[in-house]
């Protein structure tokens, strides 16, 4: 009973944080500089009343359209809210009330931001990419000094060139290196489509999930875009020269590594 209260209380938590994120997604400009101002109604400029701007609520309060000029405003505000608010639910009944649910809870907050930047403006923004490597490097440091084992890094049992890998930052490192090769790779091989921000997104995700758990990462992210993509050509809703953002796909990627990436590993390897 009281997981479910808990739990409630995530999701609600998650859903206002849901909104802030909104707002500095939404502050990040085409050429990726933060922008901060209050929101308006990006038609007709119109600010928005302290009512409209609650979580979830303030959607539902102005039905969806703007108070001024009843233009639509993005279903980007509820969904981002309603998803921050269920994920933060998840990794709360995945890894219980931890110290180690903070990072989790900071990393799918930028995880969401590069996601809504990616999808709004084909941009994954510097300003939001490399605090991220910082403070996911800043972490695997004190992780790694205090010789704690997060739970969803993974950890090899036995002795080998291998087991070097259960430092944490080194593993971290590791991480952060093979992803923005690999990926690096895939952009001279794919020419288009993909960016050096991927790359970039792809060495945060390393260093967020460690050695050799980032493999996971992307390929989910890759099998998610590959799927997706089929889909949209299939029903025609993209044509073969439509641009599909990658960084959405490598963020979910790394939210189901940070989730059950250690299970996929383990499912693969015994298949
Ligand atoms: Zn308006």
């Amino acid at each position: 009973m009281t997981t479910i209260l808990v739990a409630f209380f995530f999701l609600l938590l998650g859903i206002c944080w849901g909104a802030l994120l909104n707002w500095l997604a939404g502050s990040v400009n085409e050429e990726g500089e933060l922008q901060l101002k209050a929101p308006v109604c990006p038609k007709c400029g119109a600010k928005r009343k302290v009512k409209h701007l609650l979580p979830l609520l303030g959607f539902l309060i102005a039905r969806g359209r703007c108070a001024q000029c009843k233009e639509p405003i993005s279903a980007r505000i509820p969904i981002v809210e309603f998803v921050t608010g269920a994920l933060f639910a998840l990794l709360y009944l995945k890894y219980g009330l931890a110290w180690e649910l903070c990072i989790l809870l900071v990393y799918s907050s930028i995880l969401i931001v590069l996601c809504v930047t990616d999808i709004e403006h084909f941009i994954l923004p510097n300003i939001v990419n490399y605090p991220g490597m910082i403070v996911a490097a800043a972490i695997s440091l004190v992780v790694m000094l205090a010789h704690y084992r997060l739970p969803w890094a993974l950890f090899l049992a036995g002795s080998g060139f291998m087991t070097a890998f259960n430092n944490y930052l080194l593993s971290a490192v590791a991480g952060g290196l093979a992803g923005a090769l690999l990926l690096f790779l895939v952009v001279l091989l794919s020419r288009g489509g993909m960016g050096m921000g991927d790359v970039v997104l792809a060495g945060l995700l390393g260093l967020m999930v460690g050695f050799p758990l980032v493999f996971i990462a992307l390929f989910v992210g890759i099998v998610a875009g590959g799927l997706v993509a089929a889909v949209l050509l299939i029903t025609r809703r993209k044509g073969r020269k439509d641009m599909l953002p990658f960084g959405p796909f490598l963020c979910v990627g790394g939210l189901v590594t940070l989730l059950w990436g250690k299970q996929l590993l383990g499912w693969y390897l015994s298949a």
